[in-house]
């Protein structure tokens, strides 16, 4: 009987337009810490889940409290891509893959190479004052003692999607279309039901739903194949 593996292998052979939805999973490899999963909370060190401290009113409210956190506890500046983020550039540089969708605001994927990725929560390495809209770096950012300023006095602020804040449309829209055109779906490093993830497997029409995830979710019927290991490892034996 041909295993998991070898059934992804051979779907992933066999696709020419195959669409990857990531989460945070797939940068833990990187070193770079999922902070909404269990046990990966920022524990006693702040007083507020990470929930509060990464909400649009946290930010407006508490906004050195948040540059604290969030230096701290979501940017990783010197993350380097690993082996699933270098894979998928490579299938979508030999005319396999049609998009990158993911969850995370690192742009790992950007970095290994590749060119169509559709950041759901926005990207940590643009950032704007909130006063004249002037762009800044991830290492103005860094850089910045206390509140990172812009020129003109305003607090610059990241360009992700905080909680509380809408998803970019025109970004929605695009996941959406890649879906849509898909023949396979891979799912990895993120549980189908989290938002928007199960929304979004709506618009997937092709036959074949792969998931790649180390616990179970209760969307686990979802998908037609699990595999139970970590993204890089999987992918990196995948050619
Ligand atoms: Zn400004």
């Amino acid at each position: 009987m041909e295993n998991a593996l070898d059934t992804l292998r051979r779907w992933i052979t066999g696709s020419r337009k195959m669409v990857f939805f990531g989460g945070a999973g797939v940068s833990t490899e990187s070193g770079i810490p999922d902070f909404r999963g269990a046990g990966g909370l920022y524990s006693q060190e702040f007083d507020e889940p990470a929930e509060v401290m990464l909400s649009r009113q946290y930010f407006f409210t508490h906004t050195e409290k948040f540059y604290e956190f969030y230096k701290r506890k979501v940017l990783a500046p010197d993350a380097k891509p690993n082996p699933a983020h270098i894979k998928l550039a490579r299938w979508e540089a030999d005319g396999k893959l049609l998009a990158v969708i993911t969850q995370n605001i690192d742009g790992l994927h950007q970095a290994a190479g590749s060119k169509h990725v559709l950041e759901l929560h926005g990207s940590a390495g643009c950032n704007h004052c909130v006063k004249c809209a002037a762009a800044y770096s991830l290492s103005d950012i860094m850089s910045a003692r206390g509140v990172p300023r812009c020129r003109c006095g305003g607090i610059i602020k990241p360009d992700v999607v905080l909680y509380g804040e809408p998803l970019d449309d025109g970004v929605f829209r695009a996941a959406v279309t890649a879906l849509d055109q898909a023949d396979l779906l891979l799912v990895a490093g993120t549980s189908l039901s989290v938002y928007p993830a199960a929304g979004l497997i709506n618009a997937y029409h092709g036959e074949h739903i792969a998931l790649i995830n180390h616990t179970p979710t209760d969307r686990d019927h979802m998908a037609d194949l699990i595999i139970r290991d970590s993204v890089g490892a999987v992918l990196a034996g995948i050619d």
